[in-house]
């Protein structure tokens, strides 16, 4: 046993780990430290430093009465837990806890599909199930449901949830906190709730109506440290019948304003699923002129050289979900709003493909449009089937056989989902790169929005390397972490915060979200202090610290 949990004597912890064992059964806790590594974060900028954030042990508990004895041990001997579901959550802090040394809860045994409806477009699971468990559960089933799967497909439904995930299908689907419907949550006191309907003894809606009657406070437990998930529903997307796609580009920087509108007038009627939104002038970087222009935001210059290349400025990928004919008529009022504001607009035809899709339709890698207009649209995601395929951008590739990139974290801001925002957050980050790195040349001005969240977009600051393969040493690490936190807070002061971060930049994202001398913060910490007075449940996730340990607030920063 290497690591004791902070404040619990080695003595206590040894009986901690008995009590856990007569709980679960001898071979369910792990505290041998080499079994110990699937829960650390191989991304972590304190890869084997002191101060990495390693669990003690871990528990698996493989039903809901287990997971009430694990916390109900836990507070009679202080001992901070961490509860991760399939703990595959990469780019954010991996398995990893908050606190160096909590006992990880590892609810992977509980991997039940409870229920699924195929008529209400409805599921009940447990943490376990992965996006992979659940696809497959619908195929053998042959349900007409689809799943809204995250990119890599080994995560899953709940945990991804609680870090308030998001996919690639219709709004309502996407944002994965939003499908949800239903919790049954283990208390830090042992008890055990369920939110909305599930709270009425015999409802039968438990998966159709999330709020039941009073406050409800589902949303506490999505990047919060309030209970144990040990159920959760799902609402499904019914698979439609059809698939389309198609490109609209737009010649003129400025022309972006009016797309964003169109597109976002489109995605409130539930007309689109996600938008892909790319620059056709990313190749025109390699020639001085042009780059010049584009860092200096001279609209008047870029356009120039972009009806000189021959490329229009901005393009958007539009999906269509429905019927053939419907999805072929959607994509004509496309065509024709855009066309209303921005005349010389150009639209071209993609894919239109009978649903569900086949493997081979999966895996084509055709490109249905015409030079230099090219598709980014991943179509596994599209159609809820998950995949391992993105795992390739931070692991080894052919360019880069010998490494990979040690420090993949995802950094993304909240933006107002219109031109002029993405437009101003351009601008701003290209700022903070400038202030950041003195000399250092970033173009920003072609950065796309994403649009993961229905109704706001998400733009990623990759100059500073998350996504990059950089200085793996240990000093070089700390360096980045601490650029890192300097961004971040570069980036709140020109309104621009994260949507979620890993456990070492937790604290430093809460702190952004301060109106009013951090109101939200102190009541989310009252909250915690009543719910959870031995501050047992994951210290510090979400930036919520509980009274124990609020001290440790920070305590990670160099
Ligand atoms: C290349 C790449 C692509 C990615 N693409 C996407 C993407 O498309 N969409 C996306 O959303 N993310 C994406 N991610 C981020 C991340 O890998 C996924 O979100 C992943 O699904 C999260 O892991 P998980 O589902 O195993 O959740 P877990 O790791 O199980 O859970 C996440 C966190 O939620 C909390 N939690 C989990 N279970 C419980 C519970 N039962 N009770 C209380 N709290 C709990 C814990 O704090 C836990 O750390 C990507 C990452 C990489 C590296």
């Amino acid at each position: 046993m290497a690591i004791l949990p902070p404040g619990v004597t080695a003595t206590d912890f040894g009986k901690v780990l008995k009590e856990f064992e007569a709980a679960v059964g001898r071979e369910w806790v792990i505290t041998d430290p080499d079994d110990i590594h699937p829960y650390r974060d191989y991304f972590s900028m304190l890869k084997d430093q002191d101060d990495e954030l390693v669990p003690s042990a871990a528990v698996c508990p493989a039903s809901v009465e287990q997971v009430q004895a694990v916390v109900r041990i836990a507070n009679r001997y202080k001992v901070p837990l961490y509860a991760i579901s399939t703990g595959k959550n990469f780019a954010y802090g991996g398995p990893a806890p908050n606190l160096r040394g909590s006992v990880t809860v590892d609810l992977k045994r509980m991997n039940r599909v409870l229920e699924v409806d195929e008529k209400r477009h409805i599921a009940l699971v447990e943490p376990g199930v992965s996006y992979m468990d659940m696809y497959r559960h619908l195929e053998e089933h042959k349900l007409k449901l689809m799943i809204d799967t995250a990119d890599v497909g080994w995560g899953g439904l709940m945990g991804n949830t609680l870090d308030r995930g998001l996919g690639y299908t219709l709004g309502p689907y996407r944002d994965h906190v939003n499908a949800s419907c239903g919790m049954e949550v283990v208390l830090p006191n042992g008890e055990l709730m369920r939110t909305g309907m599930g709270a009425l003894p015999n409802s039968g809606a438990w998966q159709d109506y999330r709020y039941g009657f009073g406050p409800d406070p589902s949303g506490l437990f999505a990047q919060g440290n309030f209970g144990i998930v040990v159920k959760m529903g799902f609402r499904l997307m019914p698979m439609p019948e059809h698939w389309r796609t198609g490109l609209i580009t737009v010649p003129k920087r400025r022309d972006f304003l009016p797309l964003v509108d169109m597109v976002n007038y489109l995605t409130d009627l539930f007309v689109i699923g996600e938008p892909l939104y790319s620059s056709p002038l990313q190749p025109l970087l390699s020639d001085a002129a042009f780059r010049r222009a584009a860092l200096d935001f001279n609209e008047a210059e870029m356009d120039r050289h972009a009806a000189a290349s021959g490329r229009h400025s901005w393009q958007v990928e539009l999906q269509f979900y429905g019927s053939e004919k419907t999805t072929l008529a959607n994509w004509e009022w496309a065509q024709e709003l855009i066309r209303r504001t921005v005349p010389d607009a150009n639209c071209f035809a993609g894919d239109s493909l009978k649903m569900p899709v086949t493997q081979a339709q999966i895996d084509a890698a055709e490109h249905p449009y015409p030079a230099p207009y090219s598709s980014v649209m991943r179509r596994n995601v599209m159609h809820g089937v998950p995949k391992l395929y993105m795992w390739r951008s931070p692991g080894r590739t052919d360019d880069s056989p010998d490494t990979w990139n040690e420090t993949h974290i995802g950094l993304f801001s909240v933006v107002g989902r219109s031109g002029e925002a993405v437009f101003k957050a351009q601008k701003d980050f290209q700022d903070v790169v400038r202030r950041t790195r003195p000399g250092a040349e970033y173009v920003s001005s072609l950065t796309p929005p994403l649009q993961w969240h229905q109704s706001a977009f998400f733009i990623g600051n990759s100059f500073f390397g998350t996504t990059t393969r950089n200085d793996n040493s240990p000093e070089g690490k700390i360096r980045q972490l601490r650029e890192l936190r300097q961004v971040l807070k570069m980036n709140a002061e020109a309104g621009h915060g994260d949507y979620r971060a890993p456990p070492l930049l937790q604290d430093d994202v809460a702190d952004q979200y301060s109106f009013n001398n951090h109101a939200l913060r102190r009541f989310n910490e009252t909250l915690k202090d009543a719910i959870d007075p031995n501050g047992i449940l994951s210290p510090g996730r979400g930036g919520v610290w509980p009274k124990a340990h609020r001290s440790r607030r920070g305590a990670l920063r160099k």
